[in-house]
């Protein structure tokens, strides 16, 4: 019987993770690529990055993304961490299960659809 939260299988979840991680360290390249002038970024950050889920970044780092990737990176990694707490696939708004062909399209969403319109009405 599938419990609460259980909307995606383990396997999918793994599945799930490891797409998260590589879109998180496509992202993380792109900024060291950016800044390869500075190889203390590179080295020290950027691997920090990609061993630590749960990491806290530097203003300077978020500040060198762009809007899209910094919002992205940080949904990135709430996804990681809901996934760590066995939460995932849940909306962050109403309680209710996002639903599959969502995640499978954006795996790192927080919200179901219906909340990411209302919240899009309203922002726009
Ligand atoms: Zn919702």
């Amino acid at each position: 019987m599938p419990s609460k939260g259980s909307v995606v299988n383990k396997k999918e979840l793994e599945a799930v993770k490891k797409t998260l991680e590589t879109r998180r360290g496509e992202i993380i390249r792109k900024l060291s690529e950016a800044q390869n002038q500075s190889k203390i970024i590179e080295t020290d950050i950027a691997q920090d990055l990609a061993d630590k889920a749960e990491s806290s970044y530097t203003k300077e780092f978020l500040l060198s993304l762009s809007n899209a990737e910094r919002g992205e990176l940080l949904q990135i990694d709430a996804a990681l961490k809901r996934i760590a707490r066995g939460e995932y696939g849940l909306c962050l708004s109403c309680q209710k299960e996002i639903g599959k062909k969502r995640l499978h399209h954006i795996p790192w969403t927080s919200f179901c659809i219906e909340c990411q319109e209302k919240s899009e009405a309203e922002t726009a």
